[in-house]
């Protein structure tokens, strides 16, 4: 998963921004050209310059809330 721009024209502010896709969702886009979904649910064929654009607000969310602090391996030696 990595941030990845949108180089698609249509729907304003989004296109500034790199959202997050899965690496291979990515590859397999830029060997064939077909469209990636973003944590955000944004669809689109991806461009090759990522470091460009800042990370879409709602994709970072979304991938902090999966990874960093949803499991902080507290609480083993079982409250459940
Ligand atoms: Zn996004």
């Amino acid at each position: 998963m990595e941030p990845t721009p949108q180089t698609s024209h249509g729907d304003g502010d989004h296109e500034r921004f790199a959202h997050y896709v899965q690496k291979d969702k990515i590859m397999a886009s830029a060997l064939d050209g077909t469209p990636v979904v973003a944590l955000c649910g944004k669809v689109w064929v991806p461009g090759r310059d990522p470091k460009k654009y800042p990370v879409c607000p709602m994709c970072k969310e979304i991938y902090e809330s999966m990874g960093a602090g949803g499991d902080d391996g507290k609480g083993k030696g079982g409250d459940k």
